[in-house]
């Protein structure tokens, strides 16, 4: 009950403490210390930030490559104030592999090439920008999901956060402490791939702004430390082929952070049509392959996680205000495929934000059409025209990855055809296409090259609270007749392969029942988005739940 709760009063909150809200946090409090220090009329709004993660960047995970554009028109002293960069781009190959042979594309497309570019880790630059977030004074709340919006009078209003202490039969703990409503004049919203509270807010303010679906892909990763001796600090390997058919999009990472800590990872393209695929062991056989195996012979994988990563580009957008609220970063997919990046258009969409939320409060005008103005400015934006400029990339890969990579290529050639309407072919058919049982191949990992998903969780530093509600809702007629009715005829379960943590499981003594294991979940929401009939619902388990990332 909302009238139960204890009521905190905020100008602004920022929902999830990933590059684009943090961005987007310090520039407002910069615009406003400028203002404060000319003006006589001071503008002093209290300002927060919530995050579900035990700390700042525990739940950020990315390869990652950042083009530092953006950091630097919003921190130009970034490097002076111990942002951590682990190594600049030292040197970068680009791969097709075959399952024993490499072969090296002949040239680095332009829009491929990291020349400048950094080798980061997302969640040691999540960290520190959250601490110089609070440097600035702006109030930091970890621990804290985003459980439901707050609407009154036809806008989002606020946000009830988790309650704490509740048993897995929805009965209150002796440590119960009942959530909190955080009232707000705007919400910005950033909670990265597939937000939770972003779907709630959707289904109060449906838009009818056409956008074709948002589709996804799902990043698995490892960090490892290896001898010395094989890479340079900053090297960067980019593969297409082994271990994926020709007909599946996606690929491989390897990114030296120095010349023994290194970032490796395999990206597996996520259908609802064709749900039948395993992100985690296309990572393990990816590493199987000899020029991965020779650089991580007798090393060790120090950390592990999953992400899913939106690829729908600028055609998927959605609007990117809306009553009370922003949408920032990935919540508003904001990835460019063909870069393999977001960090910067993340930032850049936050900083926009920034300067609309400051002529907000400068005004006291908090309504649509005030906010509208940071939708215009992303759309008038170099992001912006970034994105609109790969808008045909990861659709040419639909027919397969050498029409793909022909089609990619007259898009680089002939650059107006990677804008043209129409180029390409749309694929992603929620709850759609022809059933399919594909077989998934056994495989045994060794545990010093290859790992089990158990031994994964184990470095993905995965904790949650034991005694709590499932925090993945699947309706129990749902479960009857479609988990263990249609689904083990159409696509035999593939709930047991898709997630990277090995959550769903269907047992069949005394008869077929779906088991869930909630407590490995990484929150990397494959699941919700790869679910062909759309029956998971992903919500936040209690705040500080989930992985512990250090440096993914
Ligand atoms: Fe990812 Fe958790 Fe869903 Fe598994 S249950 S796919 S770890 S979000």
């Amino acid at each position: 009950m909302v009238q139960d709760r204890e009521t905190l009063e905020f100008d602004i909150v920022f929902i999830g403490a990933g590059p684009a809200n943090l961005a987007s946090a310090m520039h407002l409090q910069r615009r406003l210390k400028q203002h404060n220090a000319l003006s006589a009329n001071r503008i002093d709004p209290a300002i927060a930030v919530i995050d579900k993660g035990r700390y700042a960047g525990a739940h950020l995970l990315s390869g990652a490559l950042l083009d530092p554009k953006a950091l630097e028109e919003f921190f130009p002293d970034y490097l002076e104030r111990g942002c951590p960069v682990e190594a600049t781009v030292s040197n970068e190959h680009l791969w097709y592999l075959t399952a024993k042979r490499k072969f090296p594309f002949p040239f680095c497309p332009e829009p491929f090439s990291n020349k400048g570019n950094m080798v980061v880790s997302l969640s040691r630059l999540g960290s520190w920008m959250a601490e110089e977030a609070q440097k600035e004074g702006i109030q930091f709340f970890d621990n804290t999901a985003a459980a439901q919006p707050y609407v009154e009078n036809g806008r989002l209003a606020g946000i009830l956060t988790d309650d704490k202490g509740i048993d897995r039969n929805g009965q209150k703990k002796s440590n119960f402490e009942a959530g909190l409503l955080l009232t707000t004049k705007v919400a910005v919203i950033g909670e990265g791939s597939d937000g939770s509270f972003y779907r709630k807010v959707c289904e109060h303010f449906p838009t009818d702004q056409e956008t074709i679906p948002q589709r996804y892909e799902t990043g698995v990763k490892e960090t490892w430390r290896i001898p010395p001796g094989r890479l340079t600090a900053g090297e960067v390997h980019q593969m297409f082929g082994y271990p994926l058919p020709t007909d599946k999009y996606g690929g491989g990472w390897l990114y030296a952070l120095t010349p023994t800590l290194l970032s490796l990872g395999f990206v597996t393209s996520l259908e609802p049509s064709s749900p039948v695929c395993d992100p985690h062991r296309n990572l393990q056989r990816f590493k199987q392959h000899p020029m991965l195996a020779k650089i991580l012979e007798g090393g060790s994988m120090i950390e592990s996680g999953a992400r899913t990563i939106t690829s729908g580009g600028a055609d998927a957008m959605p609007p990117l205000y809306g009553p009370g609220f922003l949408v920032t970063g990935e919540s508003a997919g904001m990835v460019n495929m063909q870069r393999h990046k977001g960090i910067h258009l993340a930032m850049k969409s936050g900083i926009l934000g920034a300067d609309t939320l400051f002529e907000s409060l400068l005004h006291n005008d908090f309504s649509s059409a005030q906010l509208k103005s940071y939708e215009e400015r992303f759309k008038n934006s170099w992001a912006y025209d970034e994105l609109h400029a790969a808008r045909n990339y990861r659709k040419a890969f639909d027919s397969g990855l050498y029409s793909g990579l022909l089609q990619a290529g007259l898009q680089l050639k002939f650059p107006a055809l990677a804008m043209a309407d129409g180029f390409g072919k749309q694929r992603n058919k929620k709850n759609g296409g022809a059933s399919k049982r594909a077989a998934i191949e056994s495989f045994t990992p060794d545990g010093k090259l290859t790992f089990s998903k158990t031994e994964s969780i184990y470095r993905s530093g995965t904790m949650h609270e034991e005694n709590q509600p499932c925090h993945l809702l699947i309706k129990p007629e749902d479960i009857e007749e479609i988990c263990l009715k249609k689904c083990t005829l159409e696509f035999d379960n593939p709930c047991r392969h898709f997630c990277p943590a090995q959550v769903y499981e269907i047992t069949a003594d005394p008869r077929p029942e779906l088991k869930l294991n909630p407590s490995n979940c990484l929150h990397c929401k494959t699941c919700e988005t790869v679910d062909p009939y759309g029956i998971i619902t992903w919500i936040p388990p209690e705040g500080g739940g989930g992985p512990g990332y250090k440096i993914s």
